[in-house]
């Protein structure tokens, strides 16, 4: 039924008459052909005892259409008291994706990310006006990344949520993603975050 069929896909220069997959190494079982090749220390190699990026991270999900927002599973927030008082060693989880009020548009992160399997509750460690939960794009897509992001392993955390200077919203430091910023991050918008390419 799709009008670009499948054609395209995995062809190009390099396929001569020999047919497909002529004069290609084929991969040792249990090697993944996709993988990064492993040439030892160089400069994208982390310092000793880090693990890579590209080992504890994923990559960014795709943007879905509206439908697929629309099937996700949403959670009214509890009155704002629920919020208070909160700080990383004191922090409040949040009950689950408050319905989209239509303040800003869906974004492309928030359509890729919401209904990524959920890893982890998400932990507030502190926010002002609760109501944001629900309406800025960036704190919704931080809940979203926070809740199926993957963590950095214990002293990776992003240059930003390690110093613990201005404000951090979510308790922990979560990517969204190879080569995107955290969750803390993204709320802060202006701030560069290290895990950014
Ligand atoms: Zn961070
Ligand atoms: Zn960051």
């Amino acid at each position: 039924m799709s009008p670009h069929g499948g054609s395209g896909v995995g062809v190009g220069a390099g396929v001569g008459p020999g047919g497909f997959g002529a004069g290609v190494p084929v991969p040792p079982p249990g090697v993944n052909p996709l993988a990064p090749p492993q040439v030892g220390p160089g400069p994208m190699a982390p310092p000793a005892g880090l693990v890579a990026r590209n080992v504890w991270d994923r990559p960014v999900p795709l943007p879905r259409d509206r439908a697929w927002w629309t099937g996700a599973t949403f959670t009214p927030l509890p009155a704002p008291g629920h919020f208070r008082g909160r700080s990383r060693t004191n922090p409040v989880v949040v009950p689950g994706l408050p319905p989209h009020q239509g303040v800003q548009p869906l974004s492309a992160r928030e359509r890729a990310w919401v209904r990524e399997p959920v890893l982890r509750p998400v932990l507030l460690a502190g926010l002002d006006d609760p109501r944001q939960l629900a309406e800025r794009a960036q704190l919704r897509e931080g809940i979203l990344v926070t809740r199926a992001g993957r963590q950095p392993p214990p002293g990776q955390e992003c240059s930003e949520c390690r110093r613990g200077v201005g404000r951090l919203v979510f308790a922990q430091c979560i990517s969204g993603g190879l080569g995107q910023k955290c969750n803390n991050c993204l709320y802060r918008g202006h701030v560069r975050c290290s895990f950014q390419g």
